[in-house]
């Protein structure tokens, strides 16, 4: 009797660890599909800046070259950092109003338009850390948030690509 548990409990062990390897290789194997849409694990996968309506795309828009992406959100909706970084600029941009530039250290991302601004330059800040609010200064016909993410040496990129499944996303989340 007792011999037949142990033998049971081996038996239970083998199930267990064998399950665990084939979750272990299907949860590898979705990561290496999100590495195919250039997305290298979900832990790089930034949140969105702020709530909102996502109301303009990056890219060409009246014959000008739009940098960022836009989240349209009531003046005083909290914008935050997307990841951990030093404040690399805070203050007035020509065009983009009340600016924050954070540097992630192999990226950066600048919040534009801000009606208040909570960071100083040189100011570490965690990821989602409140870096400022919502508003409309600088170049801006409504309350938004200019979104720019940029390489080390300031070229703009689409950030979409750099947010999971942003896409499919109507309504900005945070
Ligand atoms: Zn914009």
């Amino acid at each position: 009797m007792m011999k037949s548990l142990i033998k049971n409990k081996n038996l239970w062990m083998l199930f267990a660890c064998s399950t665990f390897i084939v979750l272990g290789c299907r949860h590898r194997g979705s990561e290496s599909s999100l590495q195919n849409q250039g997305i290298t694990s979900q832990s790089n996968v930034l949140p969105w800046p702020s709530r909102g309506r996502f109301s303009s795309p990056f890219g060409m828009r009246g014959g000008r070259m739009h940098k960022g992406i836009d989240i349209a959100a009531a003046r005083g909706t909290k914008i935050r950092s997307v990841r951990s970084g030093v404040v690399e600029y805070a203050g007035w941009m020509r065009g983009y109003g009340k600016t924050v530039i954070v540097n992630h250290y192999n990226f950066k991302t600048l919040y534009a338009h801000c009606y208040k601004i909570y960071v100083s330059k040189g100011q570490n800040v965690s990821t989602k850390q409140v870096v400022g609010t919502i508003g409309r200064t600088g170049n801006a016909t409504g309350n938004h948030l200019h979104f720019e993410y940029r390489t080390m040496d300031n070229k703009a990129l689409n950030p979409l690509p750099f947010m999971y499944r942003a896409a499919n996303q109507a309504v900005a989340k945070n």
